[in-house]
């Protein structure tokens, strides 16, 4: 079975091949405050900071989640109130969570053709989700950074769960980035990544909050150390080291990426029964296509898919039944998309 599920997705061929050998070097069972486990993570933050253009001076956190990372800032950036902007499950979620936390929060929901506008707010935080797994929408570098510049008082925080390692991001954009692995690094599900410029690790120092395990000063401390506040996902972080090394530099991926997206889109352009859910080409996510027709159309297509070894992403939330979602994430091969590409235009 081929996965094109946006998450867990579709993970690279050499990840057994990685795994068997953190079984034989002693990755396993490898202590992370050794000297051997802090190799590690310096290790890994290099490759990241090569691989993908992370700048040298923000910093880099293992976390378990991008849940984990919707709530570390929530409890760690704000003391009053934060504005979240977006049209999907997942930028929702990140508001519920952090409204749960932090009550004034606003949720400012958009349809799903409409670009994130440009506000000026008062809020302490700024949040985007870059790439809305749930509806096939991004939010443009374009847009990210005129809202940096329309407010500079506020930090910016960005969910990129589905388009880190996929797409090139400008992380001077904003001051946290955040995502987990399970989706467009593809790699196994268990850890995630929190990225904080200096002026979000500045943010944190003073607001000098404490009360929970993953609070960001804590990480921050320890991460100074090459350390974790508790026991990372050791074996996850060494993935991650290894498909670093292994990749393109994100230029090269992103190129490959959008050419990839467009043939998807043109594609849907043509195709007699199935059009992409978002017409709007300013919003179109790179790294998700959602689809949609009517929804027996859907139901078949997903069925039939499944025979011929092709698994598709379910629909979400109020488009479950219309609409289904295809990952164009960098582990999938040409061939297998060319095949997606041949069963679909072969539908009857
Ligand atoms: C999948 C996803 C999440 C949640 O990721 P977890 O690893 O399950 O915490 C958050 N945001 C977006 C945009 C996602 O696609």
């Amino acid at each position: 079975m081929i996965s094109f599920y946006p998450g867990p997705s579709r993970v690279y061929d050499q990840i057994p091949r990685y795994v068997a050998d953190a079984g034989s070097t002693g990755v396993l069972s490898m202590n992370h405050r050794s000297a051997e486990g802090m190799q590690l993570v310096k290790l890994t933050t290099r490759a990241l900071q090569q691989k993908l253009g992370i700048p040298k001076s923000y910093t880099i956190l293992f976390t378990s989640s991008a849940t984990e990372c919707w709530e570390i800032v929530a409890q760690s950036l704000v003391r009053d109130t934060s504005v979240h902007i977006g049209n999907g499950a997942f930028a929702q979620k990140w508001f519920t969570y952090t409204q749960a936390l932090r009550p004034p929060g606003e949720f400012r929901k958009l349809d799903l053709e409409t670009p994130v506008p440009i506000i000026t707010t008062q809020a302490e935080l700024i949040c985007l989700t870059q790439n809305e797994t749930s509806t096939g929408t991004q939010v443009s570098m374009e847009t990210i950074r005129a809202l940096q510049a329309a407010n500079p008082h506020s930090l910016i925080a960005v969910d990129a769960t589905s388009s880190l390692g996929g797409i090139a991001l400008d992380f001077t954009a904003a001051d946290v980035w955040f995502a987990s692995v399970q989706k467009c690094l593809g790699l196994p599900a268990g850890l995630g990544l929190l990225i904080c410029s200096p002026r979000a690790v500045e943010r944190a120092r003073q607001l000098q909050e404490k009360s929970h395990y993953n609070s960001l000063v804590n990480q921050l401390a320890m991460a100074a150390l090459h350390q974790t506040t508790h026991t990372p996902n050791v074996l996850g972080i060494y993935l991650l080291y290894r498909v670093m090394q292994a990749v393109s530099p994100i230029r090269t991926v992103h190129k490959r990426i959008v050419q990839q997206a467009q043939l998807w889109y043109a594609f849907f352009e043509q195709h007699p029964k199935l059009k992409a859910l978002v017409q709007n080409p300013e919003v179109r996510s790179h790294t998700v296509i959602a689809v949609t027709a009517e929804a027996a159309i859907i139901k078949k297509v997903k069925q039939e898919a499944r025979k011929a070894g092709l698994l598709l992403g379910e629909g979400y939330g109020p488009w479950k039944e219309t609409t289904f979602r295809i990952a164009n994430f960098p582990a999938l091969k040409p061939a297998e998309i060319k095949k997606l590409m041949r069963f679909l235009a072969g539908l009857k």
